[in-house]
């Protein structure tokens, strides 16, 4: 019996599913896969992290006496050379993503597919509420896993050290122009492992609660690229915090299940990927204008336009930002949802489908557990509350470098300012926030009568 090890977002050797459950002789492989790369532009830099990660793992594998099989092709024809050459089966971790669950279906049909819970800590299918339906709030949710949260730790699963590593060419390491991207700058946090960044967030939990919202401070962990890709484990990550046993860690766990709460709805509620999960019907503006404003930092608010430029930039946006120009998108513009959550999928570094879907909807007021309808965030409170002195702002747009912080959050203070050319906000912000509020209103009396 020859198995296949799939490592696909579980880019690790600790507490990895296939690494645990495999036996005897296998082969670990990792596919850049063409189907997923050549929708993605070269200067992507995911892949320069992915690539980064996956040569890593190669070397991890090597140091346990095993390796890793890199291919560059799509999966369907690997699987298929991998069935001739006398493969039995694959082991992989489930992958709940649209495009994955489809592909997997597909390799199915080839070699049989075991698949293993590994990127989340809770099974959605195996939880529900006491009348067989899912949750769909999250402070109940988070409560009915009582049993686990309040454990001190979970059992990481432990590496099957039996295995045999089987006898194939592990030399082909395709560069990253081989398989079309350049190579990117990865901004400074991806340098360090993932252990490292939660010893370095150690320090500053206590902090957490008060600083995480103030975007100009680095308060939060930035553990979200790595737990993505599977670099670390969230049981690992759950288990590291409860160790300290505080007040603090258990607000930044709870923190954690927000990951667990959006991957559950996706699963139970699959359409909520492409339409509201609320079900309410709205006329968005189709304005492509205004989009790409958006988009491209251009919109006159200097809050947005620095979260924007940010993103465009390093492929980061800090939570509260989300939240801010998420509001920004579907409530001043009234933008549909759905191309803002496309975009941040294009951009986003640590992008998920699941939390990226969940936290759109939260901010379109579509959701599970959504912000209501008529909160629209006030782009210049938020910046005059999380960022007084605009350092955030100064440090991305630097040609707003002078520019008195106060102007920031004055509507259009900022293209007051005679010495800088800085346009005036493209929309009214308390106008269009009444306009929102009306519209939603009465999409959701209309759902209500039908
Ligand atoms: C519009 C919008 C889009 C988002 N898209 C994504 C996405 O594509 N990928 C992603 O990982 N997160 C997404 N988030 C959630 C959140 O912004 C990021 O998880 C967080 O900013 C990552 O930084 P961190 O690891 O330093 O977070 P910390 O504050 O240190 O939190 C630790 C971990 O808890 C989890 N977490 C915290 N808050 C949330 C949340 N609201 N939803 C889900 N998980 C959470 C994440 O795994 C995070 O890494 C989105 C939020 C919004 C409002």
């Amino acid at each position: 019996m020859s198995q296949v090890l799939w490592f696909r977002r579980d880019l690790r050797i600790e507490d990895n599913a296939i690494l645990s459950n495999a036996k005897n002789k296998v082969l670990p492989i990792f596919i850049f896969d063409k189907n997923i790369l050549q929708s993605l532009p070269k200067n992507d830099i995911r892949v320069s992290f992915i690539y980064q990660s996956v040569l890593k793992l190669k070397e991890k594998l090597q140091s346990i006496g095993l390796d890793l099989a890199i291919f560059y092709d799509e999966p369907i024809n690997v699987f298929k050379s991998l069935k001739a050459k006398g493969f039995d089966e694959v082991l992989c971790s489930v992958d709940f993503d649209s495009y994955a669950k489809k592909r997997d279906d597909e390799i199915e049909k080839i070699l049989p597919l075991r698949r293993f819970l590994d990127s989340f800590i809770l099974n959605p299918n195996d939880h529900l509420k006491k009348d067989a339906t899912p949750y769909k709030v999250f402070t109940p949710f988070y409560k009915s896993l009582n049993i686990i949260t309040s454990s001190s730790s979970i059992e990481p699963l432990a590496r099957n050290k039996e295995l045999i590593k089987s006898v194939f060419d592990y030399d082909f390491i395709p560069t990253l122009k081989q398989i079309g991207f350049e190579k990117q700058n990865l901004p400074s946090f991806l340098k360090l492992d993932a252990f490292s960044l939660l010893d370095e967030f150690k320090e500053k939990i206590n902090d957490y609660k008060v600083n995480r919202d103030f975007f100009y401070k680095n308060a939060p962990s930035n553990i979200s690229v790595h737990l993505r890709f599977g670099l670390i484990s969230p049981k690992l990550v759950f288990n590291y915090f409860k160790a300290f046993d505080d007040e603090n860690s258990e607000f930044f766990i709870r923190e954690l299940f927000w990951r667990e709460f959006y991957n559950y709805i996706l699963v139970h509620y699959p359409y909520s990927e492409h339409s509201n999960f609320n079900n309410i019907q709205v006329q968005w503006n189709e304005n492509e204008e205004d989009f790409n404003k958006w988009c491209e930092g251009k919109t006159g608010v200097p809050i947005i336009d620095a979260a924007m430029i940010h993103l465009n930039n390093t492929g980061t946006m800090h939570n509260r930002l989300r939240m801010v120009v998420a509001s920004f998108l579907t409530k001043n513009l009234f933008i549909n949802w759905k191309k803002g959550e496309k975009y941040f999928a294009l951009k986003l570094l640590d992008y998920e489908a699941s939390s990226n879907i969940g936290g759109w909807q939260w901010g379109a007021s579509t959701g599970a557990d959504a912000s209501p309808y008529f909160r629209v965030f006030n782009p210049y409170i938020q910046s005059k509350k999380f960022d007084k002195d605009g350092i955030f702002i100064k440090s991305v747009i630097p040609q707003l470098k002078d520019v008195e912080p106060k102007l920031f959050h004055i509507e259009n203070g900022t293209s007051s300012n005679l010495f800088c050319e800085y346009p005036k906000s493209m929309v009214d912000i308390s106008l269009s926030r009444k306009q929102a509020i009306e519209k939603f209103k009465r999409a959701k009396n209309e759902n209500i009568r039908n």
